[in-house]
């Protein structure tokens, strides 16, 4: 089956090519099933706070080519400074920066930065609360029934 990616002709970038983020930004919805989601009620999470993306740690390259920017697709050179984001994944600088002025989270893993945006951090906060009373819930079940 054939679809639109395909037929856009994914293929690393050239040198001197500059990465369309918002095309591969698509792509990353798409493969999370997060495309559908678009167009509804939902949207994407907002951006990644300004002292988040500061604070990111920055590495030399040293085993180059073993490792390509999941975002451009190309080859991490040899010294070539890279982006690392906490979950450790690494990207060019040039392409994680105006993913993450888009959406918080890493393009391949999903782990989330912080963001400015109160009301997602609320939102979130919620959302682990959940998960940890969900825990509890099991926790409790299994100490009355395990
Ligand atoms: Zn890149
Ligand atoms: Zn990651």
């Amino acid at each position: 089956m054939s679809d639109y990616f395909e037929e856009m002709g994914w293929t690393p970038l050239r040198d001197g090519e500059t990465p369309n983020v918002l095309l591969q930004m698509a792509r990353f919805l798409r493969d999370v099933g997060m495309w559908d989601m678009l167009g509804q009620d939902e949207k994407l999470p907002p951006p990644a706070s300004k002292a988040a993306v500061e604070a990111l740690e920055e590495i030399k390259i040293t085993d180059a080519g073993s490792k390509q920017c999941p975002v451009c697709l190309k080859a991490f050179e040899s010294s070539e400074i890279a982006k690392s984001l906490p979950c450790q994944h690494s990207f060019h600088k040039e392409c994680i920066i105006p993913w993450l002025d888009k959406t918080n989270s890493c393009p391949l893993c999903r782990h989330e930065l912080p963001t400015d945006d109160e009301d997602y951090e609320m939102y979130r906060k919620e959302k682990l609360r959940a998960v940890e009373r969900e825990k509890d819930l099991e926790t409790l079940h299994n100490s009355m029934f395990g």
